[in-house]
């Protein structure tokens, strides 16, 4: 064949191959283009999960009968005019690509009015680049696009479309995501003339957390910390999950840069990054946040969906997106939680402008106080349940029966469940502790605060303890000396296969020291002498604090466990252990009356 100049509809069709693969696609190019419009309100309709027909209106600034024409054809956009604006693009489209790219592939019309007109004109695509004159026709304000027989005329595509059930999913997802980047506007989509969704415009936080429930459900909402930060011309703001609420797959993430949704790996990096240690393995974080930045700051031009992104300073974004995140989640302490589980008000982070400061939010640190009543204790006494531990709690306290205001977030202890639980009083009703998660958290936490400021501090054994390993083992202790000294051991090798502990870290002098020293040593083989060994260290950390912290079945003190509630109040993420599970439930009174089906 010679070389040839396609026809303009072929090429209209290979452009239309990058951009179009499905309704949901459409969908997204039409919407961007009436949220570019400036409209106020957006209404779609679809037949047949789009397939058969994609129909959306906007009372946005329509497009004057001159434009109609250039609309539709290739490389015509009114967004921008130069290379210099390349650089700062504030609206969604400037490609010139959509309205072409689907009407190549489909039935399209097009009907705009402009503010002030007296009607509206219709232009229909009919595949080449010479239209018909614009028809008057009816319309108010603004912009309907109405897309018909997607893929019609192009059947390798259609195949590859999934059931009316499937797309339609699709569109409404990609909606739902749209809808998140802009709750200023109204938006509505019917399917099959059904209405499904309905989103009301909304200004406000709440108005605006009642859509963020709509569309990510309301245990997202509960469940959820609000934050704002802004520093170094960064903004980041929305809702993140707690840890807790965790989820199997990434489905409900959403994180927009300029109000354009984005899937960025520097992003999901610095955001996975700050879910640490609290997240449990395999589960992924759910969050809704919005990253505003000057746009000279990030080229939106790197793919033709535009859903990628790059960022001029990509180390700085990351920082600043880690060090917020980390310090929001480390914030979320029993109280927040409890706060938000019982009023229905969600905990709301308002860090600082800076971001080292950030890490700066104190509690008083609660000292011990003499619980003020214990109304369940006797209650369980009474129908013979935890009978042993009851009894413990019942002689260990005065009966007060003042109102319960000033209970500290997880209240008082009142009894040991089976030696794995501590069961306690608060102002909501019963909490419920798994105490070796708990403690294990709060081990690890001082442990990991020590060790970046250099001051685990280290006690001799009263009388040293020798282990036998393996050579290898042996060596590696020695060639290992300078983190065991860190870490608060000081281990000497006495014969070849035979260390002797002198030193243990002061936290950790309850524990099984051989067994510590095993486990460590171990940890440390694993990551070589290489420079990786400081990163690895917390792996090391959360193996000590698993040594360190109290095993199920040991009896503890009514004083012991309330000081580990207050302990849990006072520490960094301790609402989930180091393996991301939580460490405390809370079942309130509503919730055991019901239980009871006890009207209140
Ligand atoms: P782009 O959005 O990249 O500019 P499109 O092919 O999507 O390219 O749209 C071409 C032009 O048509 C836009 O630049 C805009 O001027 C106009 N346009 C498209 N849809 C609308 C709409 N809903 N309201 C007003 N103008 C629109
Ligand atoms: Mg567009």
């Amino acid at each position: 064949m010679p070389i040839h100049q396609l026809p303009h509809q072929l090429i209209n069709q290979i452009a239309a191959g990058e951009v179009v693969d499905r309704p949901a696609s459409v969908l997204k190019e039409l919407l961007e283009n009436s949220l570019d419009s400036g409209a106020k309100q957006i209404n779609i309709d679809v037949e047949q999960g789009g397939i058969r027909r994609i129909r959306i209106g906007d009372d946005g600034c329509g497009i004057p009968r001159s434009e109609l024409a250039l609309a539709l054809s290739r490389h015509a956009t009114s967004k921008i005019g130069s290379l210099d604006d390349l650089d700062r693009i504030a609206t969604l489209g400037f490609r010139g690509e959509a309205l072409p790219s689907i009407a190549s592939v489909s039935r399209l019309s097009l009907i705009s009015r402009c503010p002030g007109d007296d009607t509206g004109w219709r232009i229909k695509a009919n595949g080449s680049e010479t239209f018909n004159d614009p028809e008057p026709s009816s319309h108010p304000e603004g912009t309907s696009v109405d897309v018909r027989d997607l893929f019609y005329n192009v059947p390798a595509r259609r195949k590859f479309l999934r059931t009316e059930r499937t797309e339609f999913g699709h569109l409404q997802t990609l909606l739902h995501r749209i809808a998140l980047s802009r709750f200023d506007i109204g938006m509505e989509l019917r399917h099959n003339q059904r209405l499904i969704t309905h989103l009301r415009p909304a200004s406000d936080r709440e108005g605006k957390e009642r859509r963020v429930a709509e569309i990510c459900g309301k245990a997202f909402v509960e469940q959820s910390v609000y934050l704002q930060q802004a520093a170094r011309g960064l903004r980041l703001w929305g809702w993140i999950g707690q840890p807790s609420f965790s989820r199997s797959q990434t489905d409900l993430q959403n994180f927009y840069v300029n109000g354009r949704l984005v899937r960025d790996k520097v992003v999901t990096h610095a955001v996975r990054q700050s879910y640490q240690d609290v997240m449990f393995h395999g589960r992924h974080p759910a969050y809704v946040l919005f990253l505003e930045l000057n746009p000279e700051l990030v080229d939106v031009n790197v793919h033709p969906k535009k859903h990628e992104v790059r960022f001029r300073d990509s180390r700085i974004v990351h920082d600043f997106l880690y060090h917020t995140l980390h310090q929001v989640i480390a914030d979320v302490r029993p109280g927040d939680a409890v706060r938000t589980h019982a009023s229905d008000q969600k905990g709301t982070v308002d860090l600082p402008m800076a971001i080292d400061s950030a890490s700066v939010q104190t509690r008083d640190s609660n000292a011990l106080r003499t619980p003020p009543q214990l109304e369940v204790a006797e209650h369980m006494q009474a129908y013979g349940l935890l009978n042993q531990a009851a009894d413990d709690l019942v002689s260990a306290q005065a009966t007060n029966r003042s109102p319960h205001t000033d209970l500290p977030p997880l209240g008082y202890a009142l009894a040991q469940l089976h030696g794995v639980y501590v069961l306690a009083q608060n102002q909501h009703g019963l909490i419920v502790v798994d105490m070796h998660a708990a403690h294990e958290r709060i081990v690890y936490e001082r442990l990991k605060t020590a060790f970046e400021q250099g001051t685990i501090s280290s006690q001799p054994l009263l009388v040293p303890a020798s282990v036998t390993v393996s050579r290898k083992e042996a060596d590696a202790a020695v060639s290992h000396r300078i983190e065991f000294e860190a870490l608060g051991f000081e281990v000497d090798r006495i014969t070849p296969d035979k260390l002797l502990i002198r030193c243990v870290p002061v936290l950790l002098r309850e524990a099984d020291v051989q067994a510590l020293l095993r486990d460590v040593l171990a940890d440390l083989m694993a990551h070589g002498s290489s420079g990786r060994i400081r990163e690895a260290m917390h792996g090391v950390l959360a193996t000590m604090a698993c040594h360190g912290s109290v095993r199920a079945n040991r009896r503890l003190t009514v004083e012991e466990m309330n000081s580990l509630l207050r302990d849990m109040e006072n520490t960094q993420r301790s609402g989930q252990c180091n393996h991301g599970r939580p460490t405390w439930t809370q079942l309130s009174m509503s919730e055991l009356d019901k239980l009871f089906l006890r009207g209140r």
